[in-house]
């Protein structure tokens, strides 16, 4: 019998976060497979230096920069992720909106001690927060901000785009069976040494990290969570959190955390933000909308709910009392 695959992995910090890369590959090609788990994160730094708003001169930065001004010449890929993200904007009447960034400046997590913004901070702020203000011209290859001090950041989206590109890197390297993470967003495809899925581990919103809610079987697929739990600040017995529902100005309400399973990391992440911030612990009609996906959702009071299709794949764990 062929040997049995080994796995080999690769971990960097890219895009703020943590990469993760393990290939199932025959013993004889993981040298091969190490060069290529490199590769693929070289791929996503690639992504990374045109979609940061924190590297001063990226394309994106100078697109915040020239806000209100002339239109600015992009890589065809930032114009491309900038159209499915109004895409997104479009689909969920301005929940997701990339134009978010004045709003996360007025709820600024990081001051201490903390204090919620008052209502002329978030007026001042949303009144710069308008996805339809977003000026893309497929054609010239510009984006343009129409308002001055607009600014766009694709924290909710390019970060599962990386994990695509990371995945289509090994695939195209011949290694057609891998897993790949950022910061939790995963995607997955082939099998795992020995012929089974690879398998996710989905985080408890509440309980410490690492501890599961479940494990999820992700066969060719990929699974993005967003929750209040990574980014926030308790004040007065209140949890403020970094998703931000541009409609109300403030930390969207309704969920603890979503998981949504989808065919690409990039669909998975920019729809677990999407259902964040619509906030309905039972998003069933969207989803009739949407067949491509599956969700599960931990709503406030910690009662999980999930689809159809995510039930079929998921393993609850049992829970602490
Ligand atoms: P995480 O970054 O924790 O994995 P998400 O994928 O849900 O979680 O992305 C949260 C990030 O999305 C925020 O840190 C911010 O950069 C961005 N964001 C916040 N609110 C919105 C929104 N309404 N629409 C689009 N992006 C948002
Ligand atoms: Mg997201």
């Amino acid at each position: 019998p062929p040997p049995e695959p080994v796995i080999i992995g690769a971990e960097a910090r890219e895009m703020g976060t943590a990469f993760v890369i393990r290939i199932a590959a025959p013993p004889e090609r993981a040298e091969a497979a190490r060069l290529a788990a490199e590769r693929a994160l070289e791929a996503v730094e690639a992504v990374e230096a045109i979609m940061s708003p924190w590297i001063p001169e990226s394309p994106i930065s100078r697109v915040n920069a020239a806000a209100g001004g002339e239109p600015v010449a992009v890589p065809g890929e930032l114009l491309a992720i900038v159209r499915r993200a109004l895409g997104y904007s479009a689909l969920s009447d301005g929940a997701f909106d990339i134009s978010f960034p004045p709003l996360a400046e007025a709820w600024d997590l990081r001051r201490r001690p903390f204090v919620p913004p008052d209502r002329a901070a978030i007026d001042a702020a949303k009144a710069l927060v308008d996805w339809r203000q977003i000026e893309v011209d497929a054609g010239a290859s510009t984006l343009r901000l129409a308002r001055r001090g607009m600014r766009i950041s694709l924290g909710a989206i390019a970060k599962g785009y990386g994990v695509d590109v990371a995945s289509e890197a090994l695939l195209a390297a011949g290694f057609p069976d891998h897993l790949v993470s950022g910061g939790g967003d995963v995607r997955a495809r082939g099998h795992r040494p020995g012929g089974g899925p690879w398998i996710a581990g989905i985080q408890h919103p509440r309980a410490e990290r690492g501890a599961l809610l479940g494990r999820l079987r992700l066969g060719d697929g990929a699974l993005a969570t967003s929750g209040d739990y990574e980014k926030f600040v308790i004040a007065q017995g209140r949890r403020y959190h970094h998703i931000i529902d541009p409609r109300t100005g403030a930390p969207a309400r309704g969920l603890q955390s979503v998981s949504v399973l989808a065919p690409s990391a990039e669909a998975a992440d920019a729809w677990a933000t999407t259902l964040f911030v619509l906030g309905d612990p039972r998003p069933s009609d969207i989803l009739e909308g949407a067949p491509e996906i599956a969700a599960l959702t931990v709503d406030e009071g910690g009662a999980i709910w999930g689809s159809p299709g995510f039930l079929e794949r998921f393993e609850p764990l049992a829970q602490p009392p």
